[in-house]
């Protein structure tokens, strides 16, 4: 598990690089005046805001998934079919949408998260 750990970490180090490379080369592209350092910077943290709400975003789809198709009910401990929906949080890097697992109790009448209810050490 270390050595795909470190293969993954190698892989993003790699595009990230990447990625700031092609973001320079496009906002040199903008204009022949030179810059004043606040524009880069605030060139460069938008892009930043972008890729956290994708990681945010991604992550989200990992978790929703992971519940299956079926769940038990935390009251009775039927199961119950699992359904996804999209839902917009407002993160730190603004409002990003996020699909989530939403499960339904048809004999206790109740919904609930079942990614919220697993180990949560992840
Ligand atoms: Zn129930």
């Amino acid at each position: 598990m270390d050595g795909e750990r470190a293969a993954w970490e190698a892989r993003m180090e790699s595009l990230l690089r990447e990625l700031a490379t092609v973001k320079a080369e496009l906002d040199r592209g903008e204009s022949d005046d030179v810059p004043h350092y606040s524009q880069i910077e605030c060139s460069a943290h938008q892009w930043g805001r972008w890729l956290s709400q994708a990681i945010q975003r991604e992550r989200m789809l990992q978790v929703a998934y992971s519940a299956g198709s079926k769940t038990p009910c935390p009251d009775c401990g039927g199961f119950c079919r699992v359904e996804y929906q999209n839902r917009t949080i407002t993160s730190v890097d603004g409002p990003t949408e996020i699909r989530e697992s939403v499960a339904s109790c048809p004999s206790c009448r109740r919904s609930f998260f079942p990614s919220a209810r697993s180990s949560g050490a992840r």
